[in-house]
């Protein structure tokens, strides 16, 4: 196995040697070891060792404490004028787990102990990065034949390990689309029956799981294998009272993600490039907003719920519902079939099309698009396309304009500020956007506040 000739390799290589140069064992292990053996360039490059902390601290000048208590560390060390940090940890086995999620203690152990508390067989390689050791891979878990035959294992016995740790199961997920694995027998159906574990996890856990897997290339195969192991569920019981059909959607939700992430990339073209690396820009709530959309259910609480089930930040909650709202609002002239004439002086579609959000639903509806859904009309792509069009070539000055009525100049006309003043600002810009003149913007916010119909004073336009 060759280790790239890259600073954070030479690093980790050089932290490898020192450790050893003072009498102890040290290995490349995990996630940089199986991306090595693949192939690939690993994101960072984690060693392990049998130093404790307090003597891997004593022997590095610079060094981050990051969680001393499970024996890891992060050397700084400084190579080819670059400060490269390099995760060590002191084999450990974990001590019986409390609530499925944390260890009470950990034991330091050795090297072999160490590897078999890790998940799968893919992250329990250890590797010999040494010049002169050749690059050894040392596999005591079948990792390497596992990955020869396209399979994703848990070490030990599925049922316990994912107990332990019910992260795991969604992890197992990442794994396998990422790397077009297929999950192993066992280990799925112990997903399957462990999936009500989900609940115990912290959403913040989740949350990392889930951008991990919707903002990657593989994100269609990430989500079928989610509705496949029953996962969706678990995460979200309520999704199935709303739609107990919910699972039969696999192979649309699957070809929509893949849809989301193919209109993302439409431009660049990237979506074949193998997974080098593995997360791409795709803002999280559009792929969330992606993955919620396939499930096909009208429901304008949807976004919110999903939101404080994975504690999204307000900016993002907004996102979501934002996307999830425009998304609606197209998708309803759509199915009605009153596709409104694509021109920059419609009030309403100015309105959509000028929130930032508005490219993300467009892409979302393309992607569905590519489906040929049930009841659309044949036009709608190119309906959808135009809009994608109109909103790049017109300047937000257009739609977003200086308002010809403000409250201040209503207020100086001697109307007293009232619930009133929002419809007729609106019914201003309405006139204003449509191309009218200040003069016609007036009239239109007078007769409205000196309408006697209550009911069209209060109508709040979209
Ligand atoms: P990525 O490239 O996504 O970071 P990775 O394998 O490096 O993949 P990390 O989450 O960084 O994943 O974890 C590093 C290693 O620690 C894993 O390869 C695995 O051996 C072990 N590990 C991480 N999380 C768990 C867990 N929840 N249970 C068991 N082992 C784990
Ligand atoms: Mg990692």
């Amino acid at each position: 196995m060759v280790v790239p000739d890259s600073l954070d390799a030479r690093a980790s290589i050089e932290v490898i040697t020192a450790l050893r140069a003072a009498g102890f064992s040290a290995f490349l292990v995990g996630g940089c070891v199986r991306d090595l053996v693949l192939g690939l360039e690993p994101k960072d490059y984690d060693v392990a060792t049998n130093a404790r902390p307090d003597e891997v601290l004593a022997l590095f000048d610079r060094v981050i404490e990051v969680g001393v208590a499970f024996g890891v560390v992060r050397v700084l060390r400084r190579c080819g004028g670059e400060l490269q940090e390099i995760e060590v940890a002191t084999y450990r086995a974990d001590g019986a787990y409390i609530d499925g999620r944390r260890p009470t203690e950990v034991r330091f152990t050795d090297a072999r102990e160490d590897v078999l508390r890790r998940d799968f067989s893919l992250n329990g390689l250890l590797l010999d990065p040494v010049p002169g050791a050749g690059g050894r891979v040392i596999d005591w878990v079948g990792g390497i034949a596992d990955l020869e035959q396209g399979h994703l294992r848990a070490i030990g016995q599925p049922a316990e390990r994912f107990s332990e740790d019910a992260l795991r199961l969604l992890r197992a997920v990442r794994f396998a689309a990422r790397f077009g694995l297929h999950i192993e027998r066992h280990t799925a159906a112990a997903i399957t029956e462990l999936r009500s574990g989900l609940g115990q996890i912290s959403r913040e856990r989740v949350h990392v799981e889930l951008v991990g897997m919707l903002r990657a290339p593989h994100a269609g195969e990430a989500v079928r294998l989610l509705a496949r192991l029953r996962l969706v569920e678990a995460l979200w019981p309520s999704l199935l009272e709303r739609d107990p059909g919910l699972l039969r959607t696999e192979r649309r939700m699957r070809a929509l993600c893949d849809g989301v992430h193919w209109a993302v990339h439409e431009d660049g073209g990237q979506r074949e490039q193998p997974g080098l690396s593995p997360v791409i820009d795709l803002p999280f709530p559009l792929a969330l907003a992606g993955f919620m959309w396939s499930l096909r259910l009208a429901d304008s609480s949807l976004p919110d719920e999903v939101a404080a089930s994975l504690r999204l930040s307000l900016a993002q909650s907004k996102r979501l519902r934002t996307i999830w709202t425009i998304a609606s609002q197209l998708l309803h002239s759509l199915v009605a079939g009153r596709l409104p004439a694509v021109r920059a002086d419609d009030a309403r579609l100015a309105r959509l099309l000028r929130q930032p959000e508005a490219d993300a639903a467009l892409r979302l509806l393309l992607a569905e698009a590519d489906n040929v859904p049930e009841g659309w009309p044949h036009s709608a792509r190119t309906w959808l396309r135009a809009l994608r069009r109109l909103r790049l070539k017109t300047p937000a000055a257009q739609w977003r304009p200086k308002p010809f009525v403000t409250g201040s100049a209503l207020k100086a006309l001697g109307f007293a500020p009232s619930a009133r003043f929002r419809p007729a600002l609106q019914a201003a810009e309405t006139v204003q956007l449509e191309g009218g003149s200040a003069a016609e913007a007036l009239a239109a916010a007078t007769a409205c506040l000196t309408s006697d119909d209550e009911a069209t004073a209060d109508l709040s336009a979209p």
